[in-house]
C-alpha cells in the first residue's frame, strides 16, 4: 500500500498526466502532425552547438574517472569557481565557487533549499499563478504552500496581500520570473517593493525570511528585456538556475544553486545545502554536464525561434477576441478563456486536437496554459481550431 502522502501527491497530478495519456491517444487516432499538443514545457529549439562541441571535447579530453566519478557533493569546484566568474561578469556581483552548489535541475536545487530551510509547519509563499510543482516541493520537507491570489491585471505579484500573509512562520517566498505559467517578467519595481515588505516584516517578527528565485527561464527573455538579478535588492536571496531551457537539455538535469555570502546562516546554510544534496539521493549533479555546462556559459539557444511563435500566437489568438498578456519571457502564453470553466475549456479544446493546461493546475482558475514551444507550423494548424472553439462558446 502506498504512503497517504503519495495517494493524495499521485491524486493530484492526474491532469497533467492525464493530459499526456490523451495526446497519445489522439495522436494515434488522427496522426501527431494533427495533434495539437500545447501541454508540456519540452523545449522545442535544439540545444546551441557549443553543447555538442563541448561534450565531445570532454569526451575525448577528459580522463575518464575525472569525467564519471564521484566528487564533492556541491559539484567540481573549478565549475562552480567558472559558473561565479560568469554571474560576476554579467550583474557586477562577487561570487566565488563557495557560493554555488551543482544540483539536479532547478526541480532539484529547490528541493535542496527547502530540505535545508523547513520545518514542519514553516510556511512558503508564492504569488498565482505558479508552477505548481511547487506544491510538491514544498510538501516533501513539511513546509505548507500559502498562494497569494493572482493580479489578473498584469500578473505582477499581488504585494498588498503578500504584506498580509507574511507571519513569524514565514520561512521564504520563492517567486518565478519569467514566469511560467504568465510569461510576465517581475518588474524592477516590483522587486524593489517586495524586497522593502520583506525587510519590513524580517524586523517586526525578528526572523530571516529567504527569497528563492526560481530562475529556469532567465535567458529566455525577449525584446531585451531586463530580469532583474534578485541577490543585489535583497539580502536573503537564493538564487535556483536552471540550464534545462537556456541550454535545452531538460532530460541532462543540471542546474545550480547560488548561495550569497550576505544570507542569513551562510555557513550553515551551505554545508547544510551540500549535505541535503547527497542525502536527498541526488549525490551530486550529473558529472559529465558539470564540465559541459562550463564551457557554454555565454552560450543560449536560438530564442528567435520562440519569438515567431509567440508573435503568431498572440496576433492569432488577439484578432480572434481572446485576452491575453503578452509574454516577456519563457514560452508560454496565459489565455483568460472565454467561459468561466477552464476544465471545461480544456474539454472542448481537446474535441479539436488542442491540448492545453487549465489554470486551475498553476492556481489561477478561468485560464488555460499554452506552451508554444512546439514546431511553428503546429500554431498555424492549430490557429483556425482556437478560432472556432471561442465562435462556439460565443
Ligand atoms: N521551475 C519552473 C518554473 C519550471 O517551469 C520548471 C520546469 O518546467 C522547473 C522549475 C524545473 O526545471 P528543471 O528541469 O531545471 O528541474
Amino acid at each position: 500500500m502506498i504512503s497517504n502522502t503519495m495517494q493524495e501527491q499521485v491524486k493530484n497530478s492526474s491532469v497533467i498526466r492525464a493530459m499526456f495519456e490523451e495526446g497519445k491517444r489522439l495522436a494515434g487516432i488522427h496522426g501527431v502532425e494533427n495533434v495539437f499538443d500545447f501541454s508540456l514545457g519540452n523545449p522545442n529549439v535544439e540545444p546551441p552547438k557549443e553543447v555538442k562541441n563541448a561534450i565531445l571535447e570532454v569526451i575525448n579530453t577528459g580522463n575518464s574517472m575525472g569525467i564519471h566519478g564521484y566528487m564533492n557533493n556541491s559539484g567540481y569546484e573549478d565549475v562552480r569557481a567558472a559558473i561565479a566568474k560568469s554571474i560576476n561578469d554579467k550583474f557586477s556581483t562577487a561570487f566565488t565557487q563557495n557560493n554555488i552548489i551543482m544540483t539536479v535541475g532547478a526541480a532539484g536545487g529547490l528541493n535542496v533549499i527547502f530540505k535545508t530551510l523547513l520545518n514542519p509547519g514553516d510556511e512558503v509563499i508564492t504569488f498565482a499563478p505558479f508552477f505548481g510543482e511547487y506544491r510538491n516541493y514544498v510538501k516533501n520537507f513539511g513546509g505548507e504552500l500559502v498562494i497569494i491570489t493572482p493580479n489578473t491585471i498584469n500578473f505582477q505579484p499581488n504585494l498588498e496581500e503578500f504584506k498580509e500573509k507574511i507571519t513569524p512562520r514565514t520561512k521564504a517566498v520563492i517567486i518565478n520570473s519569467p514566469n511560467n505559467p504568465t510569461g510576465v517578467i517581475y518588474s524592477e519595481a516590483t522587486i524593489i517593493k517586495l524586497s522593502e515588505i520583506l525587510n519590513e516584516k524580517q524586523k517586526e517578527f525578528g526572523t530571516d525570511i529567504y527569497l528563492v528565485s526560481d530562475e529556469p527561464y532567465r535567458e529566455l527573455a525577449y525584446d531585451n528585456a531586463e530580469v532583474p538579478y534578485l541577490s543585489k535588492y535583497y539580502e536573503n536571496t537564493i538564487i535556483g538556475y536552471s540550464f534545462s531551457k537556456s541550454l535545452s537539455l531538460p532530460g541532462e538535469r543540471i542546474g545550480y544553486l547560488v548561495i550569497p555570502d550576505q544570507v542569513a546562516d551562510y555557513e550553515d546554510i551551505i554545508s547544510a545545502a551540500n549535505i541535503a544534496n547527497r542525502i536527498l539521493g541526488f549525490v551530486n549533479a550529473p558529472s559529465l554536464f558539470q564540465r559541459v555546462v562550463a564551457k557554454c556559459l555565454d552560450a543560449k539557444v536560438d530564442i528567435a525561434t520562440y519569438n515567431r511563435n509567440r508573435e503568431l500566437l498572440y496576433k492569432g489568438l488577439s484578432s480572434y477576441g481572446y485576452q491575453c498578456i503578452k509574454p516577456e519571457g519563457a514560452f508560454y502564453m496565459f489565455v483568460k478563456t472565454p467561459i468561466e470553466n477552464d476544465v471545461e475549456f480544456c474539454n472542448l479544446a481537446k474535441q479539436k486536437n488542442i491540448l492545453l493546461v487549465p489554470g486551475t493546475v498553476f492556481g489561477c482558475p478561468g485560464y488555460v496554459r499554452i506552451a508554444y514551444c512546439v514546431a511553428y507550423y503546429k500554431i498555424e494548424k492549430a490557429l483556425p481550431g482556437f478560432k472556432a472553439l471561442i465562435e462556439d462558446v460565443k
